[in-house]
């Protein structure tokens, strides 16, 4: 591990001035993607600001949107969002009890990995993220493989996931550290469908066809997912993926049932 500052922010104000206060920063959330980065060298930030002093954890229902704190960890998640039992089910799925213990929500969403589980939800809720000075939309916000609408040095405070009718969640896991080889979140509004689908390309998308399929009450039996964008690597062939998203995609609807 390079040498690097740490500061301890009490406020917002205070962590953005210090972030913007020379050389390479970092914000530091649950530290479980950040640090093992910083300790192979694949980022040499030369401060972090450890966000962890903003108040920034908590969950509560505020009319159709249940709103989670950026910097609540996913085990809280887990045991916590009990009026969305889908996100619940999903955190509680996220790598394991150490990871879930100290992982967030906010650094998650921040680092957009293209295998994660949260973005699934927050696009499947058609959630909004807020940041210290932005509201973005779901829809607008994950722009591809580890990037997002976030501008340098831009916090996400809080998330309002919209409470659906009815969701679910389903993610084949890679068998060593959890992440998703494919997961898709379904979750039906009154004003219609929405399919999420995290692993399986080079960023979390809606997967159409599914979500007009269910629209039309012709089931998930017949939908299909194009295997050209998809990934391949090690863990997985992009026609296994394809596949796979298809099984998820029927045992997330069956669950709904
Ligand atoms: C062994 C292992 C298994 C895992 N398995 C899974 C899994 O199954 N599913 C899954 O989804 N994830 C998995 N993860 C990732 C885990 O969920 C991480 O906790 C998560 O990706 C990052 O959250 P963090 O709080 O640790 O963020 P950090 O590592 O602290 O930060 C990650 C990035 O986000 C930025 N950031 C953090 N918070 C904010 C904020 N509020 N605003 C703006 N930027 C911010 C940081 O600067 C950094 O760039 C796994 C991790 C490990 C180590």
């Amino acid at each position: 591990m390079h040498d690097f500052a740490l500061h301890r922010p009490r406020s917002l104000s205070e962590a953005t001035a210090q972030f913007a206060s020379g050389g390479e920063a970092a914000y530091l959330a649950g530290g479980h993607t950040l640090l093992p980065a910083m300790k192979s060298r694949l980022r040499m930030p030369d401060a972090l600001v450890d966000l962890s002093g903003l108040g920034l954890s908590g969950i509560h229902r505020e009319g159709d949107r249940l709103w989670i704190g950026a910097m609540t960890r996913h085990a809280d998640v887990a045991s916590g969002a009990t009026a969305i039992p889908a996100l619940a089910s999903l955190a509680a799925g996220i790598g394991d009890a150490q990871v879930r213990n100290r992982g967030t929500l906010g650094g998650s969403v921040a680092n957009n990995d293209p295998a994660a589980d949260y973005p699934a939800a927050v696009l499947g809720l058609d959630a909004v993220v807020e940041t210290d000075r932005a509201t973005h939309a779901a829809d607008d916000f994950f722009q591809g493989m580890f990037t997002t609408a976030l501008a340098d040095g831009e916090i996400i405070t809080r998330i309002g996931f919209a409470i659906p009718q009815a969701a679910a969640y389903a993610k084949f896991r890679h068998p060593a550290s959890r992440y998703a080889i494919v997961g898709v979140f379904v979750a039906r509004f009154a004003a219609g469908w929405r399919v999420a689908v995290t692993g399986a390309g080079p960023g979390v998308f809606r997967w159409a066809e599914a979500e007009a399929a269910l629209a039309a009450g012709q089931g998930a039996n017949g939908v299909t997912l194009a295997a050209d964008d998809l990934n391949s690597d090690i863990h997985a062939g992009a026609e296994y993926r394809a596949h796979l998203a298809g099984v998820m995609l029927r045992q997330a609807v069956a669950t709904l049932a």
